[in-house]
């Protein structure tokens, strides 16, 4: 896969995988017997979402067929899941591609989006695979905007454990879609610190790219509940996405 502007769906045909769209699924994705026929459904969200959610399902759907791996039993694993979420990774954003594209520039927001908009790929996706082969080293943080008010979604990158809290949520207010540095105040379990974060808005959701790490961690993995970040109101999940 040397672009990775592709037709995720085309991809999953090729291996007999119809993808169809179900608003209201109760996770970003699932594979169903569908008028006998295994079917990948994915949950109603931005289009690079569910390319991710359709490029995640298809690996669960091939550890299956050619792994002998039960479905259940993928289904109770963390590491089937981590695995099928760094198959979508890999897939949507070539690590060859990467590389050419994230040589000698700025490991910034404005560099996240260009690719994000580019792989049709969410920017959690994009930042992560970034750290994974893109010689990156930054956590990004997203939230969403519910009628409750905003919602801490994902972090990718960091230590795990370490997720830092913004002590006023209210401040993602004043995030617009051009992206700007804004001092935060993040609650660690060291305690509060003001950071600088560059943050930009994009739909519901705002995404916080801390200039600086946050306390003496390590940022040693790469993906942190990216997929489960998604979750839309009301519990459902909804991708990397
Ligand atoms: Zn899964």
């Amino acid at each position: 896969m040397g672009d990775p502007r592709f037709h995720v769906w085309q991809v999953a045909e090729a291996f007999g995988l119809p993808v169809t769209t179900r608003p209201g699924l109760a996770s970003s994705g699932s594979l169903q017997l569908i008028h006998g026929r295994v079917t990948i459904l994915v949950n109603e969200a931005s289009r690079a979402r569910k390319r991710f959610s359709a490029a995640h399902e298809l690996a669960h759907y091939l550890l299956a067929l050619e792994e002998n791996l039960p479905l259940v039993e993928q289904l109770r694993s963390r590491k089937i899941e981590s695995y099928c979420d760094r198959f979508a990774s890999h897939l949507l954003l070539p690590r060859g591609w990467l590389l050419r594209n994230a040589e000698g520039v700025a490991d910034d927001l404005p560099t996240a989006i260009a690719l994000s908009t580019w792989a049709d790929c969410s920017v959690p996706a994009v930042v992560s695979a970034l750290n994974d082969r893109g010689g990156w080293n930054r956590r990004l943080v997203s939230w969403r905007k519910f009628r409750s008010g905003w919602r801490l979604m994902s972090v990718v990158g960091g230590r795990r454990g370490a997720t830092p809290v913004l002590a006023d949520p209210h401040m993602l207010n004043v995030a617009t879609e051009a992206p700007r540095v804004y001092t935060l105040p993040f609650v660690s379990e060291r305690g509060m610190r003001d950071i600088a974060t560059e943050l930009v808005r994009r739909g519901p959701y705002v995404y916080g790219l801390p200039r600086e790490a946050f306390s003496d961690e390590t940022s040693d993995d790469q993906v942190v509940a990216v997929r489960r970040g998604d979750a839309s109101e009301g519990g459902a999940e909804a991708g990397m996405g």
